[in-house]
């Protein structure tokens, strides 16, 4: 089994039947230089260096493993643990990929990075990124989420990127993707598209994964340490995949080890208002890759919906689907009812205040928990804070 995995995408970024390039042949041609680009640059100590260097003095590597010690107690069963992602620089796992990223950009000579945003979380961490390793940074954003996200919106003005607002179609995320390919478009060569999650073309899931793969590394070994044993559960939220991945993939050869995502099911499975991709999808392509997608009957992504903005992407990562049908990793759902319990939970008793993304995942924690036993532990990816979140979250509740 350690093989198999191990050797996942094949040489056309395929993970099973599901990723590849479902793109034009001008830009296979230049998703293979990437493709080449990377492996050359991945092999070299200098990247290797570099990479490692920001990730112990930029973002703040190794993040600890907490005992959530007053959260286990509340829920009488299994010990439950947090890999503390939300305490990165920047507050969230998507620096660890976006660094990744600018760095690509920068030894492949690029001369500009670009990318949408949707709340703004990829966006910033981009800037971020970019501003650090010092290469230009163009984000798309709909007029719409531009006006909803305004301290996101700040952020990366302060950071010196290029916000290009898009006022087309509906004005959200979907029309920023468009606008933002467009221009990608213009010259491909030049300009590097860095996607925020597993997603995309190869080789970007294989790419995100390398870079997020540095949180379940870390876990694996700090949990050994610990406790002597691994954890009986790894459990983390799923958008596009990102987070799940980067601890899964330290996991995957432990087969004693149960691994779960936790997809949105907003406002119920029955309803047209969640993002439960995993769960309710069909096989097909979008955005360039083939997976599981909430699609219509035209094969149009659906208009999907999270309380947590990260989590509703209509697609997934190849990688994802691939583990579902192989059936090493299970996907289950928690609603935007279960996951407000949750994200007050985690902040009351432990005084840690998670994302809404991140709260999926405590909140499926605290369901499976509640029937195991205290010799038994579930180790939670904590993928972000919740400091975007705590106004919204406020005022849902009447605070
Ligand atoms: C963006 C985001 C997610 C979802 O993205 P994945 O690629 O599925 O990890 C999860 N948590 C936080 C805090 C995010 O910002």
């Amino acid at each position: 089994m350690t093989i198999e995995f191990a050797e996942m995408p094949d040489a056309e970024g395929y993970f099973g039947e599901y990723g590849g390039q479902v793109i034009p042949p001008e830009l296979k041609a230049v998703m293979d230089d990437i493709n080449v680009a990377y492996d050359e640059v991945r092999k070299t100590q200098a990247f290797q260096d570099e990479l490692a260097e920001l990730y112990t003095h930029y973002v703040g590597r190794p993040s600890p493993i907490f005992y959530a010690r007053r959260l286990s107690e509340k829920i009488g069963g299994a010990r439950i643990f947090l890999k503390r992602e939300d305490l990165n620089h920047t507050g969230a796992h998507k620096i660890n990929h976006c660094l990744g990223e600018a760095l690509l950009a920068k030894h492949m000579g690029k001369k500009k990075v670009l990318a949408e945003t949707g709340a703004g979380q990829h966006g910033v961490a981009l800037a971020t990124a970019c501003a650090l390793v010092g290469i230009p940074c163009e984000i798309h954003m709909g007029e719409v989420d531009i006006k909803k996200e305004h301290p996101n919106v700040t952020k990366m003005k302060i950071l010196g990127c290029d916000l290009i607002p898009v006022s087309r179609g509906t004005k959200t995320l979907k029309d920023a993707v468009d606008s933002a390919f467009d221009e990608y478009l213009r010259d491909p060569v030049n300009f590097l598209y860095a996607i925020g999650s597993v997603v995309g073309p190869h080789p970007f899931p294989r790419m995100v994964r390398d870079f997020q793969s540095i949180v379940g590394k870390e876990a694996r070994a700090q949990f050994w340490e610990r406790e002597q044993q691994l954890p009986t559960v790894v459990t983390a939220c799923v958008g596009g995949g990102s987070n799940a991945i980067g601890i899964f993939t330290e996991f995957l050869p432990d087969e004693e080890v149960r691994l779960i995502g936790v997809e949105p099911a907003g406002l119920g499975l029955d309803t047209p208002d969640h993002a439960a991709t995993l769960t309710l999808g069909v096989k097909g392509a979008i955005h360039g890759f083939k997976c599981y997608n909430l699609q219509d009957e035209k094969g149009n992504p659906l208009a999907v919906y999270s309380i947590a903005s990260g989590l509703d992407y209509p697609g997934v990562g190849p990688q994802h689907s691939y583990l579902k049908d192989h059936g090493r990793v299970t996907y289950e759902t928690v609603d935007d009812k279960e996951c407000l319990d949750a994200f007050i939970t985690l902040s009351r008793t432990e005084g840690i205040i998670p994302a809404l993304e991140s709260a999926h995942a405590v909140a499926y924690a605290m369901r499976l928990g509640k029937g195991m036993s205290a010799a038994e532990t579930i180790l939670i990816n904590l993928s972000g804070r919740g400091d975007k979140d705590a106004d919204f979250v406020a005022e849902k509740l009447g605070l």
